[in-house]
């Protein structure tokens, strides 16, 4: 059978490995994951207290118009129902994003290195891809390669705070370059960690609400997979004018969200002390791995996120992961990202204990 010829330009996503896979692969009793961003204290107990509750209606669809959990967002960014999308994870919205303005004839712009969706999803439209030489926002070189492709480039892509780097621009910087971008190119502006980053820095804390209402053209999107820990559930949304939401509305497919996604989502947002302990636990925990890191002599790039990215000069990171998953510890090679580095997620002081321990004797042999 021939296919789409796109499909000859198009790399599949690597995801982070499975624990049980892995257990089982390797024969091991205990897998630790430290892979996927995900959160290390796992469910909130608000949110296993609702799945319980809601167990025996995975027979019934969703409500399809979400109210509950978009009244409950609503409130927390002080905006309309209007202006808000929920999706099987942002990844669904970053897709509305791209299916509503890429085309073969159009191009979109992100940096050197960042999440790989956003490719993924544009090439499948046939979109060209610029890319900034600097790996993380470098925001000068993206004003320079937007000013001299402005006729093409229809989406940019920040991350703010960037996967896999952890760099993170400041809210400020963000609004003065959009400033120079046209109201018919979107800028997607993936906040995915920007819950962690405003809690080391408030510079980088950023506002839906304000950005959209001073640029129609900017896309916000949050996902309820990190910080809220519901990885396992696929919800997030997406926050823009109502004229960006009704153009998703129509890409859309009914019920794209389960209903046990939606409930825990909105108790998710009411355990807000499982959210402060796991912000707390991240950056008390960061440090240890920025100390083991000057300790080891290796480089670290200062992250503003749930995870924290090595980077290696002799050592090769390919090996250094395959060793590590031989231990029963997955992380995240970012060879595929081009990069001779790691990105480790931050977990609980038990689980970054084991990878210090098991990581060092690895960097000895
Ligand atoms: C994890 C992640 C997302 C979205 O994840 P979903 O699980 O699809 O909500 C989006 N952007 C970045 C940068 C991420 O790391």
């Amino acid at each position: 059978m021939k296919f789409n010829e796109i499909l000859n330009q198009l790399s599949n996503y690597e995801p982070g490995k499975d624990i049980e896979v892995i257990a089982k692969e390797y024969n091991l009793k205990e897998v630790i994951k430290l892979a996927s961003n995900e959160n290390p204290l796992g469910t909130a107990p608000k949110v296993v207290q609702t799945l319980q509750t809601y167990a025996n209606k995975a027979h019934l669809y969703p409500d399809d118009s979400m109210s509950e959990l978009k009244t409950k967002l609503s409130a927390k960014f002080g905006i309309k129902d209007k202006e808000l999308i929920i999706g099987a994870g942002s990844d669904q919205v970053i897709e509305f994003a791209v299916h509503s303005k890429l085309n073969a004839n159009n191009a979109f712009l992100q940096c050197g290195v960042t999440f790989a969706m956003y490719e993924i999803y544009a090439k499948q439209c046939g979109a060209k891809c610029y890319k900034t030489t600097n790996l993380g926002h470098d925001l000068k070189e993206f004003k320079k390669l937007y000013e001299a492709h402005k006729d093409e480039i229809k989406i940019i892509f920040l991350c703010v705070p960037n996967n896999p780097l952890g760099e993170c621009l400041n809210a400020k910087e963000v609004k003065e370059f959009i400033k120079i971008v046209d109201e018919d190119c979107m800028v997607v502006i993936d906040a995915a960690y920007n819950e962690f980053a405003s809690f080391k820095d408030k510079q980088k804390h950023l506002e839906p609400k304000e950005l959209i209402k001073e640029f129609s053209n900017v896309l916000y999107l949050g996902t309820f997979s990190k910080l809220y820990g519901l990885g396992g559930l696929r919800i997030g949304y997406g926050i823009a004018n109502e004229a960006i939401i009704k153009a998703f509305y129509k890409l859309r497919a009914p019920f794209n969200v389960s209903i046990l996604a939606l409930k825990a989502a909105c108790a998710a947002l009411e355990d807000k002390e499982f959210v402060k302990q796991s912000l707390e636990n991240n950056f008390k925990e960061m440090i240890k791995y920025e100390e083991f890191a000057q300790n080891q002599a290796l480089n670290f790039i200062p992250s503003y996120t749930n995870f924290i990215t090595f980077t290696f000069n002799e050592k090769n990171s390919t090996e250094l992961s395959e060793k590590l998953l031989k231990k029963g510890i997955i992380i995240r090679n970012l060879k595929s990202y081009g990069l001779n580095a790691v990105r480790i997620t931050i977990g609980t002081p038990y689980e970054n204990s084991r990878f210090f321990e098991e990581f060092s004797q690895i960097l000895k042999g």
